[in-house]
């Protein structure tokens, strides 16, 4: 090899004059809420280089590197990307969640195998949406609740449910209503050997039994009526089906009185578990009959084969369901917000999620609703907005996620109004960043408008 002397220098000059800035976005003037919990930064800067934030500071307090992209976001506030705990990711969703500000997604069950791929697909960047933690398919005792659950009847066959997700990639594991105390044991047994978590919608338990055996998330509060009441028998019988179990749950929750329910509160708040409540899921439900709410603007996203979002002649049917049913389901939600209210008094995890794609439950839009609906429960806006951030990565103990911070990821929603002082600000969405890289929703949304 010839002029070796010459390279090395012609390379040190072309490192040399290479702005120091190349390849970084500087955002320039916004209000910052970083999901820590402290009070909004105004004329923040960020600098985001690589996917990731390298610095948070305020507007001239340090120099924006040579060569950077300036984006000048005077007047707009910041979040972190938001994080949907509790989803049933299907594949036409993905571009939807990111659309509505959603960048990561914890998806409780859709079917096994497409769980994993669609895992994949996202999170090596193949296809646009989110970044996805799975449980794969749940399991539920037997018969299963859902033909593609998995059903086990013995603590072997729990033991190797939990086995099988650990070997398929899975995040979390899922139990659903018929699992029974017996199965409980050698499912967290087995669990807690694969350090898998445990993400809990009870039928057949009472939520604080789960809740010292180790669940780490309660979805939909289920199992809190059992914990409160004095003679659960009754409820754990009527789980043997599942909307029969969940009607008579929901209509329990009417019949508490708010001293037990915020004993309760305080009872589950010390045992470390967290809540995924989903009043967006109690509140749809209790309106089942409100034939407008098949017309919101947000339906426009749901695309044919998302079926399940318009299918609430098929759920009134398949329940059973009528004009008593959903009174006295609208009656227990002043409880359930109060629950809502003391666990988080007492200092319990509260963590944002949708259910979506049920009935109603539009992908993205509806975890707003869910803030709307956490703020009306009792909690601060900047609370909800915890809840859907730093709170819910507490959850799935991603450290880089849900905070605005040196090192964590670039993960981002550029909102056109506060959300302090209006919840309603976060579906306000001027644009959004995942992993660095900055998505418009309109052009997003016309990639699927018909
Ligand atoms: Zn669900």
């Amino acid at each position: 090899m010839s002029g070796g002397p010459a390279v090395v220098v012609v390379l040190l000059l072309c490192a040399a004059c290479k702005p120091p800035g190349e390849g970084m976005i500087a955002l320039e003037g916004a209000t910052l809420v970083d999901g820590s919990g402290r009070d909004p930064v105004k004329d923040a800067l960020l600098l985001v280089k690589n996917g990731h934030i390298e610095a948070v500071a305020r507007v001239n307090e340090v120099p924006v590197p040579r060569g950077a992209e300036r984006i000048s976001l005077v007047g707009k506030t910041i979040i972190p990307g938001l994080i949907d705990a509790h989803a049933h990711v299907e594949r036409w969703a993905t571009a939807r969640y990111v659309a509505w500000g959603v960048t990561t997604v914890r998806d409780l069950h859709s079917d096994n195998d497409s769980a994993f791929v669609l895992k994949n697909d996202l999170n090596l960047g193949s296809v646009l949406g989110p970044r996805m933690f799975t449980a794969g398919a749940m399991i539920d005792g037997a018969p299963p609740t859902y033909a593609n659950a998995t059903a086990a009847r013995t603590g072997a066959e729990v033991r190797k449910a939990v086995d099988q997700r650990a070997i398929a990639g899975a995040d979390w594991v899922k139990l659903y209503t018929k699992i029974t105390p017996e199965l409980l044991r050698p499912l967290m047994d087995e669990a807690a050997v694969l350090r898998l978590p445990v993400a809990a919608h009870l039928g057949k338990i009472d939520a604080l039994t789960a809740a010292r055996a180790g669940v780490a998330s309660l979805e939909h509060m289920a199992g809190v009526v059992q914990a409160a009441v004095r003679n659960p028998a009754a409820l754990f019988r009527a789980h043997d089906q599942f909307l029969r179990g969940w009607t008579q749950e929901e209509v329990a929750w009417g019949t508490l009185d708010s001293a037990t329910v915020a004993r309760t509160a305080r009872a589950l708040a010390q045992t470390r578990v967290a809540i995924v409540p989903t009043l967006v899921l109690h509140d749809m439900l209790s309106r089942l009959d409100v034939p407008t709410l098949l017309t919101r603007p947000e339906m426009d996203d749901v695309p044919a084969e998302g079926a399940s979002v318009r299918d609430v002649a098929g759920l009134r049917r398949r329940a059973g369901w009528g004009r008593a049913d959903f009174a006295a389901f609208r009656r227990s939600r002043p409880r359930q917000d109060q629950f809502v209210r003391e666990f988080q008094r007492a200092g319990g995890l509260i963590a944002a999620g949708s259910d979506a794609p049920n009935q109603l439950l539009v992908p993205g839009a509806s975890l707003h609703d869910e803030l709307s609906l956490l703020v009306a429960a009792g909690l601060t806006p900047l609370d909800a907005v915890a809840a859907a951030t730093r709170r819910a990565a507490q959850l799935l103990r991603a450290d880089s996620l849900g905070q605005l911070a040196p090192r964590k990821v670039a993960d981002l929603v550029v909102l056109n109004r506060d959300p302090a002082a209006d919840i309603t600000a976060t579906r306000d969405i001027a644009w959004v960043m995942i992993r660095g890289r900055i998505i418009h929703p309109d052009s997003l949304r016309k990639t699927w408008a018909h």
